[in-house]
């Protein structure tokens, strides 16, 4: 087989067989394509599509480019969440243990923040002592012993797709649906769960923009799903704002900890909802019953307790999260509004770009970051504030600059009318 013809059909619009598919993703994992004859796939691919076929070939062909985990030895119904990527978006730190609870397993797979989007594997970090990286036997003990585990996702998952993706992010052609959804679901598929929920954001804090792009994204990963024999759902979720209300890795796993104490806001919401239809999928109970299952290990506190012994499992501190202590930076500064009125409009990228100025989100691939730093909004979108009402608090260890000054005043705007809250989900896909 040869390349340049493979090249020379997708330029042409045309459909590519599963063998030429196979034969691509074969090359990309061996190195034995060179970059640029991978980057003219990739281009090729974002102006001319794919069809579901293909799309699934690809998934399939990335999927089994590495280790494919086979959670066999783990009893139980074995379930998972993804996050397309948003701002303050902290529900599996609220998932695992609830689901846990339940009587389900969590055997997560997670990977890091990149650009705006925040990641799992670095806000647990944030508690001291965690560990992320634990051997395939760790991993499964744990899952088996304490219900749930959060590891960091092997170089040997789906590696191709590790190269596919560090190249679309230099020749522009990462905000491709057939592309996402394979790099989605080659991860999701290599990590052996038998349920999964996918959370597609939609808005200006997320890959898709627009709600019409998310749920043609959506469709197309609940069918590759389905092909592969998985029960598969994926929920359409609003990410024009910051879901909770801290921005930065020790902030958000502060917030998740909040939820399972029992506070009632946009990411507790969200987070029930999802974990109501994971236990439906899972187990065929009503959503009313699963839902008053979700409630009563909130408010058992069995859930939090649970958090405190994934923690532990993992090598954590323990009294960080029951004393609700994570370490932060000091408190720099307040943003106070200047005038009566109501939120009208919080900016997730705004915010997650003063973050990322103080260290605290990942710029590039490998970065180091500062886990202490972030804002916490004190509002929602909404939300009636009086004159010289707090707003924002920022936690830096830098001293404010004019660029973060400007970014915090314009990322939040008061309105003289009244506000609606904006509606999270937008569409359930199944
Ligand atoms: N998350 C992924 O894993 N891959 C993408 O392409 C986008 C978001």
């Amino acid at each position: 087989m040869d390349i340049l013809e493979i090249l020379n059909k997708k330029r042409k619009k045309q459909e590519l067989t599963k063998e030429e598919i196979e034969f691509f993703v074969a090359g990309v994992t061996s190195g034995k394509l060179k970059d640029y004859e991978i980057s003219a796939l990739l281009m090729a691919i974002s102006i001319n599509g794919m069809t579901s076929r293909e799309t699934t070939d690809l998934t399939l062909a990335m999927a089994s480019s590495g280790d494919v985990l086979n959670l066999d030895d783990i009893v139980g119904t074995k379930v998972d969440k993804h996050s397309s990527g948003g701002v303050s978006d902290t529900t599996t730190l609220i998932l695992a243990p609830i689901l846990a609870v339940c009587g389900l397993k969590v055997a997560k797979m997670s990977g890091r923040g990149l650009g705006f989007t925040g990641g799992t594997i670095d806000k647990l970090e944030a508690i001291s002592g965690f560990k992320t990286e634990l051997s395939e036997e760790e991993f499964k003990n744990n899952v088996n012993k304490v219900g749930a585990c959060i590891m960091c996702q092997t170089a040997c998952l789906a590696p191709a797709d590790k190269v596919l993706y560090a190249l679309r992010d230099q020749t522009a052609t990462v905000e491709s649906l057939p592309l996402i959804a394979s790099s989605i679901m080659s991860k999701k598929l290599a990590s052996g769960a038998e349920v999964i929920l996918l959370d597609v954001k939609c808005g200006r804090g997320a890959f898709m923009k627009t709600q019409k792009d998310a749920e043609q994204l959506a469709k197309a990963m609940v069918e590759i799903g389905k092909n592969a024999g998985k029960k598969i759902v994926a929920v359409v979720t609003d990410m024009n704002y910051p879901l909770g209300s801290g921005i930065g890795c020790a902030l958000e796993v502060n917030d998740a900890i909040n939820v399972l104490n029992g506070a009632e806001n946009n990411l507790a919401d969200l987070s029930k909802f999802f974990a109501s239809k994971i236990i439906s999928m899972a187990t065929g109970k009503s959503e009313k019953e699963s839902k008053n299952m979700v409630e009563n290990a909130i408010n058992s506190k069995s859930a939090l307790k649970k958090f405190v012994e994934i923690v532990s499992s993992q090598g954590g501190d323990a009294l960080e999260v029951e004393k609700l202590a994570l370490k932060t930076e000091k408190k720099s500064f307040i943003l106070t509004s200047k005038k009566y009125g109501y939120v009208a409009d919080i900016d997730a990228i705004k915010l997650s770009k003063i973050v990322a100025l103080f260290g605290g989100a990942r710029t590039e691939i490998g970065g180091k970051l500062n886990h202490k730093v972030g804002v916490k909004l004190l509002v929602s979108v909404g939300d009636k504030v009086t004159s010289g009402q707090e707003l924002i608090e920022v936690f830096s260890n830098k001293k404010l600059s004019s660029e973060v000054q400007t970014l915090l005043e314009e990322s939040i705007i008061i309105e003289n009318k009244k506000v609606k809250k904006p509606q999270i989900i937008k569409k359930i896909i199944d």
